[in-house]
């Protein structure tokens, strides 16, 4: 890990001074305008690190199968953190998502997504502040499927006690860092006896060391129900996979949707932060996009890496910019361009 300590609890890393490299994937449609809106605001804010662009557009590998490219693999396995725009699904047979396969070749265990209502920008609620942590890398994704007979296939859903011990412990660790108080975990168990009764097994036997959080167990559905009915009533949920992925989108559509939720994905080795939005090709490339899921991404990124302070002084800038609503972009149901968004917030930075 270079010149960095991990924490002993959650694997963020804390730096020294020095300026750190990070990896940077722009993405596809509008990912490289809000990238370099996103460099241009670190630049203001004078944070302490040097980014490495790579390009992750599959290539052809020696067994014919295309993959992510060597450098770009090599580039995150070095730097061990990294900040991504939206990537391209091409639609057809043979396409794997590159997301899924980033997700594997880091072994990005755990999915956290904070969704905060944001002053000013009015939605349903506005006492929202849900962080979902979903567990990233096997239940009903393990892509386990098989044809029985003719008419008949079977998914399966697989649990394991290891990642299950995991992403609860990771919770419990990020609810204690982040001065959260409760941890919900979100299951079926009362259906999927075995799979869903061991995620929830591993949930207590971790609740268990942790005394001084708060720890409650929820069905699924029920959690659903009051979400959108009371969701100040939740603060930390972890939950299999399949579950968080929906669970997430969710509490993102309580808060404003998904272009302003930004997300991380931890691993053993190594974090990727990236917005939840998809390439939005319909405004690509006209200076409209906003960039705010991929900021408030690469903020999670630099409290992932202790660098606290710049992480405050830009999600403050961030804030207060949509808070007085003179520059918000389309989406908003503002006029703005994505640069003039920007400008505003390097120009509340700067005025620091
Ligand atoms: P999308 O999120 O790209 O777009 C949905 C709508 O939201 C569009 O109207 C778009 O203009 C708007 N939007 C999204 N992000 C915005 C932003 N930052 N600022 C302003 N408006 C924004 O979803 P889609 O159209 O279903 O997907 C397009 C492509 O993106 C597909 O190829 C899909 O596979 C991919 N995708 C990638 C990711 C990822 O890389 N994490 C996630 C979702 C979708």
């Amino acid at each position: 890990l270079g010149n960095c300590q991990r924490s002993p609890s959650t694997g963020s890393r804390f730096y020294s001074s020095q300026v750190r490299k990070c990896t940077m994937i722009p993405g596809d449609g509008i990912g490289p305008e809000i990238s370099q809106a996103v460099q241009k605001i670190f630049a203001t804010a004078k944070v302490p690190i040097e980014w490495e662009t790579v390009d992750v557009t599959p290539v052809r590998g020696p067994d014919g199968k295309f993959g992510i490219p060597q450098a770009a693999i090599d580039s995150v396995n070095r730097n061990k953190i990294g900040l991504k725009g939206p990537l391209m699904t091409p639609v057809g047979k043979g396409h794997r998502s590159l997301n899924l396969a980033l997700r594997k070749e880091f072994n990005l265990y755990a999915n956290v997504r904070p969704c905060r209502s944001l002053e000013g920008y009015k939605t349903l609620y506005d006492n929202v502040d849900v962080v979902t942590i979903r567990e990233n890398t096997e239940g009903e994704y393990s892509g386990i499927e098989h044809e029985i007979v003719d008419g008949v296939v079977q998914s399966i859903k697989l649990i394991t006690e290891e990642a299950s011990m995991r992403v609860a412990e990771f919770a419990f660790e990020y609810t204690r860092e982040n001065k959260r108080k409760k941890v919900t975990a979100v299951h079926k168990a009362n259906i999927m006896r075995m799979s869903d009764g061991l995620f929830l097994r591993c949930c207590r036997d971790v609740a268990a060391k942790f005394p001084d959080i708060k720890f409650e167990e929820k069905y699924l559905d029920t959690v659903c129900l009051n979400m959108v009915q009371d969701p100040s009533q939740y603060d930390v949920l972890v939950m299999p996979n399949l579950y968080g992925d929906i669970m997430s989108d969710m509490c993102a559509g309580l808060v404003g949707g998904l272009g302003l939720t930004p997300s991380g994905n931890i691993g053993i080795n190594g974090a990727l932060f990236e917005s939840v939005h998809g390439t939005a090709p319909d405004i690509a490339g006209q200076d409209k996009a906003n960039p705010t899921a991929l900021l408030l991404s690469a903020v999670m990124m630099l409290k992932h890496m202790g660098l606290v302070e710049q992480a405050r002084i830009i999600e403050t800038a961030c804030y207060e910019t949509i808070k007085e609503a003179k520059y918000l972009t389309g989406d908003l149901g503002g006029k703005a361009k994505c640069s003039e968004f920007t400008n505003e917030i390097c120009a509340k930075i700067s005025a620091h």
